[in-house]
């Protein structure tokens, strides 16, 4: 099988080319590197296996060859990287998926879209179903990301519906692990790392406020299953268990044996106040359902960002 991966360069999508290295697939990575880095795939540059292009997925360009599976991963993913890279972000969302969705169509391929839980926005309903269409502000500083996102699940499902594309998308929710950038402004690496360095955590609000999160072993399962089905409608992947951020900091904290305090600072406008997936779709339709707890995985990546200092 040769796999295409958008955004192959970055966090998730590296795991992802590691999952289908492993399997024996041949996989083709495009990326700009806007916020992914080349040392997360180091290990695959000398493999027959595995081809790089540097390239932004907003552009066209051709990939030669058959491709039997799409991976659109491609986008910041982060509120500080998308915030600051707020046109990019609606660029890679609009026109890059039109163009992987042009691609999937001419190569006769599948293409799973990489989603979020954003599309939820500001949730009134708890936890989220599928079938809840959301409470997003499109005018907000973080419509970007989130109406992009929208944006490119319509898309996506247009071309299913009107080409018979087989399209999957996937609603990520708060994935934690190796390989995240200590910068990019999530809240596990900001707190790890201040732990590490016995510095303030920075909590935002009252740190009251809740987010689930899942260990990207469980998310690389979920998202690879999901690539298996022939299952067109959004699917929640996600953990579904629950921690206000002061909880979380408590953890970290206790792990790497940080006595630091916490600075609070005010809520970033349209911010979501509580966040959690119901995963009963993911269960039913990918048998699927994450099984590394927020100690466990904790524990692996504080040793990751551990051995990195
Ligand atoms: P990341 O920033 O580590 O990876 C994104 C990758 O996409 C980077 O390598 C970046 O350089 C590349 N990229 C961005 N725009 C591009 C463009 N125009 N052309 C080519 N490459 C481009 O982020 P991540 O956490 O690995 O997220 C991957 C995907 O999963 C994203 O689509 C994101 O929206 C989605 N997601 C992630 C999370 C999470 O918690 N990590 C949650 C919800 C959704």
């Amino acid at each position: 099988m040769r796999v295409l991966i958008t955004g192959g360069a970055g966090f998730i999508g590296s795991h992802l080319v590691d999952y289908y290295i492993q399997q024996g697939c041949e996989v083709v990575v495009v990326d700009n590197f806007i916020t992914g880095r080349e040392e997360n795939v180091a290990q695959h540059l000398t493999s027959k296996q595995f081809t790089l292009i540097k390239s932004d997925v907003c552009d066209t360009f051709e990939i030669e060859g058959e491709l039997h599976l799409i991976l659109h991963l491609a986008s910041p993913a982060s509120p500080f990287d998308y915030l600051r890279y707020p046109i990019e972000t609606m660029r890679t969302a609009s026109l890059g998926t039109h163009n992987m969705l042009e691609i999937t169509k001419a190569k006769q391929a599948k293409m799973l879209l990489a989603s979020t839980s954003e599309v939820y926005g500001d949730p009134e309903e708890h936890p989220q179903t599928e079938d809840y269409w959301g409470n997003v502000n499109p005018v907000g500083p973080r419509a970007v990301y989130d109406e992009g996102k929208r944006f490119a699940e319509a898309l996506t499902a247009a071309y299913n519906r009107k080409y018979g594309v087989n399209t999957c998308i996937v609603r990520i929710f708060n994935t934690y692990g190796e390989r995240m950038r200590e910068g990019d402004g999530r809240v596990i690496p900001a707190f790890i790392n201040q732990a590490l360095r016995n510095e303030p955590f920075t909590i935002f609000g009252d740190g009251t406020q809740t987010r689930s999160f899942c260990y990207v072993s469980d998310m690389i399962d979920g998202i690879t299953r999901a690539a298996k089905t022939d299952y067109n409608l959004p699917i929640n992947v996600g953990n579904p268990m629950e921690y206000t951020m002061l909880e979380v900091a408590e953890m970290i904290k206790e792990k790497c044996e940080s006595d630091a305090g916490n600075k609070f600072l005010p809520l970033p406008e349209d911010d979501p106040k509580r966040r959690k997936p119901d995963i009963s779709r993911a269960r039913d339709v990918l048998g699927w359902e994450p099984k590394v707890t927020l100690d466990t995985g904790l524990k692996s990546v504080i040793d990751w960002f551990r051995r990195k200092m």
